[in-house]
């Protein structure tokens, strides 16, 4: 034998996703020795031979690494040959595997899709097919480490083909540990809207035809239960709507492939990677005005929520019905998505026509995840499949953590090593049955990560649930974080940027050190210190839900404080003709005599007032109704600006829209389409953050701006932003890997207590 060896340490998602079959089969190609077995959160392998053999071997280790495997650290060295024979793949090692690195759920791959097509293939139409490239993996994970004995597949024994396949280094199924096929695994099921059973050897024939009826169907899913309608039947639609107390919000719809989706959307190349990738998310993308979809489906926004099928059931249901299918989360409007059968044949009673259910236990409850594209790259909404529980790699290594997040969109966050853990987007957590979930999950990855939080970190807002929770979470030591300070921290712990920075937060609300409701922030960053620097000037914010619901109260507020209450009235009765005249006048009123308000500093709240001002969202019937019909409408305009200044105000930085305000309201008033409005606001709004930032980078000698909050989900307010900072040479720092909305918050709390307790 030659006289080298090499050992290469890969950290990252390389744990069932057929990394150690791959690095057997390019070993034994290039005719070298060794082994290769899972520690824990990398793989380890030792190779040895020729040097020509070992240094082929790496010309072909990086290009050929499974797609599945997401590999965040890669190091090679050189080791002293052991001049062992053939090359083996260790049995994992199991002691003191705590922490480990479950992969995301994978969607079916194409040599799975080829069989499924196959008539001759064993697994032909079977609708539980998976291999070590693809399949669910976190959703049906009960405990660690990860084999099959510990998730929802141990009921299910292989039989003799499927065990062979399993064992084989050679297979591709070799250690997939929900392999099945039609002899032993997972069955398809239909039952009818009361529950009973239906006999029939074609579940999913008989689920097809229904949705080509016009009915709805509940399909037992990966992560949890989807209601299924024909997302090119109006009535159809509308009756969904209707039964799961959805008045507006946009549905997302799975198309049979992308040339169907084509249709529907405008779809770009770097969307197909985005579309086709094994994490295979929700991604929001332009409408086309001809689109085959129901008009329901977008609930008059511009955009379309776009996926393709999944998993191999979702394949054979999407070729069935060969039409595009709205795909939602199978619960009613708020509550987690159902994930046992039983549990959806009661609550999603009366809403489903009929259940498309199987055997196989759900463990996860899991939403699909929803993104945008921002470059290149995605710009996640909402991280659940896909994408959970793969960690976000930290610049180096810190003591158990947790960050506990918001109140909205919640998500928590472990730290543990260099590795912060998320939990699946969560929801709202103003409900019981959501805190459930939320405890739930917080259990279970407290259990699955071994983790001993030696600090907990919540939100400022003494209201949050998750503000009491942070008693329960056992740490030694307890931090609560503003805000719109953890939106910047969680930039800062993805990207690993330690330096000056300029941090700009723009959120809906979140509780102020001054008491006051922050919402328009920026921050003058130096490492991990963050100190306020400016924000948006106050204006009183009308306090309540009604606020929220009713974006004509906070437009009345910013028209009395530009044009004063008489003139505001005017104006309000002009803009707002189907609100009655009294509830102006109380407010008014309220607002003259400070009842019931609080200074904000709210972008959110401004881009719902803007909204009603032109008319588009004046009530709103679900959470950033306003703000999404603004920025819809913006997309087909030419471009304008309005007035705005930067006063100096307590030694803050202030943006002043009092101008921008005004601007807007004599537009509207004087009849110019809200899409023309829309787009001065919005190209307005963006100069006045690039010029700011620029303003207080300048004086901070700082070179980056960080962009974080809900607001900047906008991504035509983000791309205006973004282009304009690079004209000042200002390098911007975004959202990747977590959401700019209150689902990222919890990994800049963690981060922020983490580096407190490592800091002594
Ligand atoms: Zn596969
Ligand atoms: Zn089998």
């Amino acid at each position: 034998m030659g006289g080298a060896a090499i050992e290469i340490t890969v950290r990252g998602v390389v744990q069932g996703v057929g990394f150690r079959p791959f690095v057997h089969r390019l070993a034994t190609r290039c005719g070298l020795t060794g082994w290769v077995e899972n520690t824990p959160g990398s793989v380890v392998l030792h190779v040895e031979g020729d040097a020509a053999d070992l240094s082929r071997f790496r010309g072909l280790f990086g290009p050929g690494i499974p797609p599945a495997a997401k590999v965040t650290r890669l190091s090679v060295r050189k080791a002293a040959p052991a001049g062992v024979r053939g090359f083996t793949i260790r049995a994992s090692r199991r002691d003191g595997i705590a922490l480990s690195t479950i992969p995301p759920d994978i969607a079916t791959c194409p040599a799975c899709l080829r069989e499924l097509a196959d008539p001759a293939d064993r697994r032909h139409r079977y609708p539980f097919t998976n291999c070590t490239n693809c399949g669910p993996r976190f959703t049906i994970v009960a405990s660690l480490p990860y084999d099959r004995e510990r998730t929802s597949m141990a009921a299910f024994p292989m039989c003799a083909a499927c065990r062979k396949e399993y064992g084989d280094p050679l297979d591709r199924r070799f250690h997939a540990e929900p392999n099945a096929c039609p002899a032993c695994g997972p069955r398809l099921s239909v039952r009818g809207a009361d529950g009973a059973p239906m006999e029939s050897d074609d579940p999913i024939g008989i689920a097809a035809a229904a949705i080509l009826g016009g009915s709805i169907v509940a399909v037992r899913g990966l992560g949890g239960f989807q209601l299924a309608v024909d997302a090119t039947n109006d009535d159809a639609v509308r009756l969904l709507r209707k039964r799961k107390r959805r008045e507006e919000k946009p549905f997302a719809v799975m198309f049979p492939d992308l040339r169907s989706a084509r249709s529907a959307a405008r779809v770009e190349a770097a969307d197909e990677e985005i579309l086709r990738s094994p994490a295979a998310p929700v991604l929001l993308l332009p409408a086309r005005p001809r689109s085959p979809l129901a008009p329901s489906v977008s609930a008059g926004l511009p955009t379309a929520g776009i996926f393709l099928p999944y998993t191999p059931m979702h394949r054979m249901l999407l070729d069935r019905t060969g039409r595009p299918l709205v795909m939602t989360s199978g619960n009613a409007t708020d509550e987690p998505i159902a994930i046992g059968n039983d549990e959806a044949l009661s609550r999603l009673r009366g809403i489903a026509d009929l259940f498309l259910l199987h055997d196989r236990e759900v463990v996860q409850r899991t939403d699909d995840s929803v993104v945008r594209r921002v470059g290149r790259g995605i710009y996640p909404i909402r991280r659940a499949r896909g994408f959970v529980p793969a960690p976000v790699t930290l610049p180096r290594s810190f003591p158990d953590v947790v960050g506990l997040g918001g109140e909205l969109k919640s998500t928590f966050c472990f730290v543990k090593g260099d590795a912060a853990y998320l939990s699946q987007h969560i929801g709202d957590l103003e409900l019981a049955p959501s805190r459930d979930f939320y405890e739930e999950a917080y259990r279970f990855f407290l259990r699955f990560l071994d983790a001993r939080p030696r600090a907990a970190c919540h939100d400022l807002h003494p209201a949050y649930f998750t503000t009491a929770f942070a008693e329960r979470a056992g740490a030694e030591r307890i931090f609560s974080l503003q805000h719109h300070k953890a939106h910047l921290y969680s930039v800062l712990a993805e990207t690993g940027f330690d330096g000056k920075a300029v941090g700009v937060a723009f959120d809906g609300t979140g509780y102020g050190e001054d008491g006051a409701i922050w919402g328009g922030e920026f921050f003058a960053v130096d490492g991990m210190e963050v100190r306020r620097a400016g924000r948006l000037a106050y204006f009183p914010l009308p306090g309540g839900d009604a606020a929220v619901r009713e974006p004509w109260r906070t437009a009345l507020s910013l028209l009395r404080e530009t044009l004063g209450a008489a003139e505001a009235e005017t104006a309000a009765r002009e803009l707002f003709p189907d609100v009655p005249r009294d509830s102006i006048r109380l407010l008014l009123e309220a607002l003259e005599k400070k009842i019931n308000v609080a200074p904000t500093s709210s972008a959110g709240r401004l881009f719902d007032a803007v909204s009603a001002i032109c008319g588009l969202c004046v009530r709103s019937s679900y959470e950033g109704q306003a703000p999404m019909r603004l920025e819809g409408a913006a997309a087909r305009a030419v471009a304008g600006t309005y007035p705005f200044t930067l006063p100096e105000v307590g030694g803050q930085l202030t943006v002043d829209w009092s101008e921008l305000v005004r601007g807007t309201v004599s537009d509207a008033r004087g009849g110019l389409p809200a899409g023309t409005i829309s787009r001065r606001f919005h190209d307005t709004l963006a100069s006045a953050v690039v010029v700011a930032a620029s303003r207080l980078a300048e004086s901070a000698g700082a070179r980056h701006v960080i962009l974080s909050g809900g607001v900047f989900q906008n991504v035509t307010l983000l791309s205006r932003v973004l282009s304009g900072l690079r004209k000042r040479k200002l390098s911007p720092l975004i959202h990747r890997q977590v959401p700019a909305n209150d689902g990222g918050i919890s990994l800049g709390q963690a981060y922020y207590a983490a580096a407190q307790v490592a800091g002594g």
